[in-house]
């Protein structure tokens, strides 16, 4: 079992060797390698068993060190990492040779982004190399928001996991598309739309893409729990006598129909953002109740982190 801890002087060792390492960061805990070694960043699709088109995020510290892996010719990016850098906005970019064709599944585009989170932050100023690092979750799964989700799911898949805390964000970060014209947002995430467009005005979003290379990072079913997962507003709830092996993750109000203790709700106040904190541990906690068998759930309000909860919710019960 993957030992959990917080010193970034073992991490650094683990990375400097080429083994993986999960990190905390404000969004999801990553699993991360040494980016511009294959061999590292090959243990990364084996632990999660990604498929090898879904291309990874490079992290790093400070804006000065992208230059060095990708190109930074957009008139947008001085404007986005200056306002929510460190943070959880990535950026993709054109990207140099130095990066391995496996982090970026062959493209010629790199995502980078600055978390912001101490330990990780930390842990990237002393290496002198950036961390590939997806998500730390089996591939499709729902993310883990604390050091516990991660040894539960990759226990001997990872070597240290870096315990930095629960998530503050708790969901995925906003992926921005700085290739064309104009930026596109090809990811809904922990940086909220109206934050964006704030800054540099009404952006695109893209739609989801099945499987399409060209689109990588918008799978349509994804961030699923292992049980049956549908939204509460596709059920009638006239069709069901016996509600108790019936789960449910509601926003902020329980319905009245299910039994209490097998409801989680995101936000008692009905804020967005804690809503996010808590949407993934709560399906990990309903997919390891035995007496619930299929989880039930409501869509958030369509503002702020509210739209990338929907998103989540609309690929986790895509079919
Ligand atoms: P994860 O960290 O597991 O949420 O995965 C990161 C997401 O970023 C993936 O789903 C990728 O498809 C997306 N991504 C990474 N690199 C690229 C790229 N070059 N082009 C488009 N999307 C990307
Ligand atoms: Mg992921």
């Amino acid at each position: 079992m993957a030992l959990i801890g917080d010193s970034t002087d073992k991490a650094k060792q683990l990375l400097q060797a080429g083994k993986l390492v999960s990190i905390p960061t404000e969004t999801v805990y990553g699993l991360a390698g040494n980016a511009l070694n294959q061999k590292a960043v090959l243990s990364i699709f084996k632990a999660k068993n990604r498929p090898a088109f879904d291309p990874l995020i490079v992290h790093t510290h400070h804006i000065n060190e992208i230059a060095h892996f990708a190109q930074l010719p957009s008139k947008w990016i001085n404007e986005l990492a200056d306002a929510f850098w460190p943070g959880p906005l990535t950026l993709l970019l054109l990207k140099k040779k130095i990066i391995p064709d496996l982090v970026t599944s062959g493209l010629d585009t790199v995502a980078v982004r600055i978390p912001n989170h101490p330990l990780t932050l930390s842990l990237l100023k002393q290496l002198d190399f950036p961390l590939a690092a997806p998500s730390a979750n089996p591939f499709g799964y729902v993310s883990p928001t604390n050091a516990q989700h991660v040894q539960d799911q990759l226990n001997d898949q990872v070597d240290y996991i870096l315990d930095g805390g629960a998530c503050g964000v708790g969901i995925e970060s906003t992926i921005i598309s700085l290739i064309e014209a104009s930026p596109k947002i090809l990811r809904l995430g922990g940086l909220s739309l109206e934050n964006i467009e704030a800054v540099i005005g009404k952006v695109a979003v893209a739609s989801h893409s099945s499987s399409s290379p060209a689109a990588p990072g918008m799978l349509k079913s994804h961030y699923a729990p292992k049980k049956s997962i549908v939204k509460i507003d596709e059920v009638n709830m006239k069709d069901f006598e016996d509600f108790s092996e019936i789960g449910a993750v509601v926003f902020q109000h329980t319905r009245k129909e299910i039994p209490k203790q097998n409801q989680i709700v995101l936000s008692p106040t009905g804020d967005v953002d804690a809503a996010a904190k808590e949407f993934f541990a709560a399906f990990r906690n309903l997919d390891e109740r035995p007496e619930i068998k299929s989880i039930w759930v409501e869509n958030a309000p369509n503002h702020g982190l509210g739209r990338a909860i929907n998103d989540r919710i609309k690929r986790a019960t895509a079919k």
